[in-house]
């Protein structure tokens, strides 16, 4: 009986385990991965990046200030 007790606890944590360890983590992954990235062109090399990451001018985007550089001055 005090197994029966122990098992049914164990099959509780596994059970727990594997539907909220996977469903959070899978929050994580999408949120980052669902999120639109909006891509942008370098006008110097034509690179494409996140805008995130992107050097913006009023002009046009660039991926490094010194492509900004090497076209805006
Ligand atoms: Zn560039």
């Amino acid at each position: 009986m005090k197994y029966l007790i122990l098992l049914g606890l164990l099959f509780g944590v596994i059970m727990w385990f594997k539907f909220s360890r996977p469903s959070g983590s899978d929050r994580r992954s999408t949120g980052s991965a669902d999120q639109p990235q909006n891509m942008v062109r370098c006008a110097h090399c034509g690179l494409h990046l996140p805008e995130k990451e992107a050097v913006a001018s009023p002009q046009a985007t660039y991926c490094s200030a010194a492509h900004r550089d090497a076209v805006e001055n």
